[in-house]
């Protein structure tokens, strides 16, 4: 199967990789078939094959928001890897999905534009970013998309562009989460120039970043925010003091319940912030899974607030 697969869709596809080391958590079993594409013909092709041989396939971009099983992928995982960014002075770029997207920001300041920054120390890739309209402080990088090129594997098989508005981007939300056959190949992103000079705009990302370092635990392998922040209503009223932008901050409710320090197996709840969950110590995803059913029941009991998982679960 492995030698078929190379040679009829020339791409140098590997069996039983180990997947944990492509995820920020650190945990996870084998995928049975895996490729790294680093253009969209490539993805193309990857995602081709998956459908013409009734393979599962699963998009992986830093895999900084995912949980991947202990028993790994059946399937075929298709990493994006880096490709390129082209920027043109009237505020456009067009960037493969796999690139890195703090890098993405970076090299946006380095052109003149500003507004990503809010962004610039987020983990992961450009695909990522824009399925899971990623942010932070009340903004998504979704604001920026102008449009995307995406790979229509439930319908054309082929190439189709999406509109801003027909991403559908909202909180941590997009049309590329909501329809899974719809794979983020290319994005153009409509940027303006900016008013700060680039030297600013890259200290005001290094002292944001500082603040995280300061605020979370990155010393340990996490996939982040483990539960999106809860969106703020008038049955919340009792808790109006916690609502920041617009929502509640999960980790509110985690702390609250008590279960900060939490630990099941090597994965614990966080001392420094309540909605990461870190490895400590070989943790499995058996480990993680548990410790979110006991989060998700001891604040849906004490608070009536039903948690959701913001980290992507792969292989269950
Ligand atoms: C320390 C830390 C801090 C974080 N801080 C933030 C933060 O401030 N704000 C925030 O929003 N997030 C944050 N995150 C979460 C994470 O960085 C973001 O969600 C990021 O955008 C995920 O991108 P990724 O490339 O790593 O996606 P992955 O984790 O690889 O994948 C996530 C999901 O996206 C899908 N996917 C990936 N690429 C594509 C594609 N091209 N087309 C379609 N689907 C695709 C995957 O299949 C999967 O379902 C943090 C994570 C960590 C570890």
């Amino acid at each position: 199967m492995l030698d078929d697969l190379k040679q009829k869709y020339n791409l140098e596809f590997k069996a039983d990789e180990p997947l944990a080391a492509y995820t920020t958590f650190k945990i996870g079993g084998p995928a049975k078939y895996f490729i790294e594409v680093k253009d969209k013909d490539e993805l193309k092709r990857a995602l081709l094959a998956a459908k013409e041989n009734s393979l599962a396939y699963f998009m992986l971009g830093g895999g900084s928001n995912i949980l991947i099983s202990d028993d790994g992928f059946d399937g075929l995982v298709i990493r994006l890897i880096s490709g390129t960014c082209r920027f043109e002075t009237d505020g456009s770029a067009v960037c493969f999905a796999g690139n890195n997207w703090a890098k993405f920001v970076r090299d946006a300041i380095g052109q003149g534009f500003g507004g990503l920054d809010f962004s610039g120390n987020i983990p992961g890739t450009v695909g990522g970013a824009v399925r899971g309209n990623a942010g932070a402080y009340g903004q998504g990088v979704g604001d920026f998309v102008a449009e995307v090129l995406a790979v229509d594997l439930a319908a054309s098989d082929d190439f189709v562009h999406l509109s801003h508005a027909d991403c559908h981007f909202d909180y941590r939300e997009s049309v590329f989460k909501r329809q899974t056959g719809l794979i983020v190949a290319e994005v153009a992103f409509k940027l303006t120039p900016s008013e700060k000079s680039k030297e600013e705009l890259l200290q005001a990302i290094e002292a944001e970043g500082q603040s995280r370092c300061a605020k979370q635990p990155l010393k340990y392998p996490s996939a982040g925010c483990s539960f999106k922040n809860v969106v703020y209503t008038d049955e919340l009223s009792a808790y109006k003091d916690w609502e920041t932008h617009g929502k509640i901050p999960a980790a509110r409710f985690i702390e609250a319940a008590g279960l900060k320090g939490k630990q099941i197996g090597g994965a614990k709840v966080s001392d420094e912030h309540a909605n990461f969950i870190i490895n400590v110590d070989h943790a499995t995803a058996s480990d993680v899974i548990q410790l979110i059913s006991l989060i998700k029941m001891k604040v849906r009991d004490q608070y009536g607030v039903q948690l959701e998982e913001e980290i992507q679960y792969v292989g269950f």
